[in-house]
């Protein structure tokens, strides 16, 4: 397959490229580099099937030659980030989204979009399966990501509906791991940055709210099945273990061994209360299950911030 992933530079966006360069798929990346990072596909521009178009996908979506599926991944997607940029956050959504559903009608191309489980907002309903239609403020500061990916998997399900285009929609739930930035804003991020450099680890509000973290291995595996399959209406994928960020600092200090100290900060505004996927789609449709416990996932992400950051410093 020859396969373009916007947000291929990106973190998720990278590890795509790494798993359909290794299968033996071609790889066209196009990212701007507004989060993604050039020491995320380094490795690649060597590789015979890689090549990077550096493109804002807001603008305009441009491939040469022949394309057999368009993976829409570029946005920010830390809360930190689409707070300091919350007018390309609603553009990459909506008109990016545009930009890369009308590439792949032009190539006879499948389209995947990655959505999210802020499509939820902070939600009523426990845990959150695909039927529930959510809780999402769209003038609270997360309105812009939110309502951009709602209004981007509307778009998709009418280019299914309407054109006939090969879509699926993987509403993405919290994913770590490697290749996160150590600036990212993100709490697993932050909490290992912190705990290595012996800075104080900084829970929001009291720490008892609650997300279900997927290590970024088992989070491409769940992507990449979906795309093989003929499933056009949205799929939770994400981890099924619920933590709450107290717990999340515990298990960070105790897998690294820091001495760091918890430090507790106001809770942001309309930040989700609690959060897991229901997965019983994921695991019937796809066959799929996250295997990759928070401890082991903890660890692993840990020494590539040790090696990547700190060792370098
Ligand atoms: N959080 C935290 N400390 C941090 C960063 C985040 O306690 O340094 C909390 C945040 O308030 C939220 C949870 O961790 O309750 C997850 O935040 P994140 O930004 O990773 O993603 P979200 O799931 O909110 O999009």
């Amino acid at each position: 397959m020859r396969v373009v992933v916007t947000g291929g530079a990106g973190f998720l966006g990278s590890h795509l490229c790494d798993r359909l360069l290794a299968r033996g798929d071609e790889v066209v990346c196009i990212d701007n580099f507004a989060t993604g990072a050039r020491s995320n596909i380094a490795h690649l521009s060597e590789h015979r099937g890689f090549r990077l178009v550096e493109q804002d996908v807001s603008n305009h979506v441009d491939v040469d030659g022949a394309v057999d599926a368009v993976l829409h991944f570029a946005s920010p997607a830390s809360p930190v980030d689409y707070l300091e940029m919350p007018i390309q956050t609603l553009k990459v959504g909506s008109l990016g989204t545009h930009n890369s559903l009308g590439l792949a009608k032009a190539k006879q191309a499948a389209f995947l979009l990655a959505s999210t489980s802020e499509v939820y907002g902070d939600p009523l309903v426990h845990p959150q399966a695909e039927s529930y239609w959510g809780n999402v403020n769209p003038v609270g500061p997360r309105g812009v990501y939110d309502e951009a990916k709602r209004f981007a998997e509307a778009i998709t399900m009418a280019y299914f509906q309407y054109h006939d285009l090969d879509t699926r929609i993987v509403r993405i739930f919290n994913t770590y791991g490697p290749r996160m930035r150590p600036n990212d804003g993100r709490v697993v991020s932050n909490f290992i940055v912190a705990a290595l450099s012996g800075e104080p680890v900084t829970v929001y509000g009291d720490g008892s709210q609650t997300r279900s973290f997927c290590y970024v291995d088992d989070q491409v595996r769940g992507i990449l099945a979906l795309l093989k399959s003929d499933e056009h209406a949205p799929v939770n994928i994400g981890s099924p273990e619920e933590f709450t960020v107290s717990e999340l600092a515990q298990i960070v200090v105790e897998v690294t061994g820091s001495s760091s100290p918890l430090q507790y900060r106001p809770l942001p505004v309309d930040d989700p209360r609690r959060r897991r996927p229901d997965t019983n789609r994921a695991r019937e449709i796809l066959g799929w299950e996250p295997v990759v416990t928070l401890r082991e996932g903890v660890k692993r992400t840990a020494e590539y911030f040790q090696s990547e950051i700190v060792g370098r410093s």
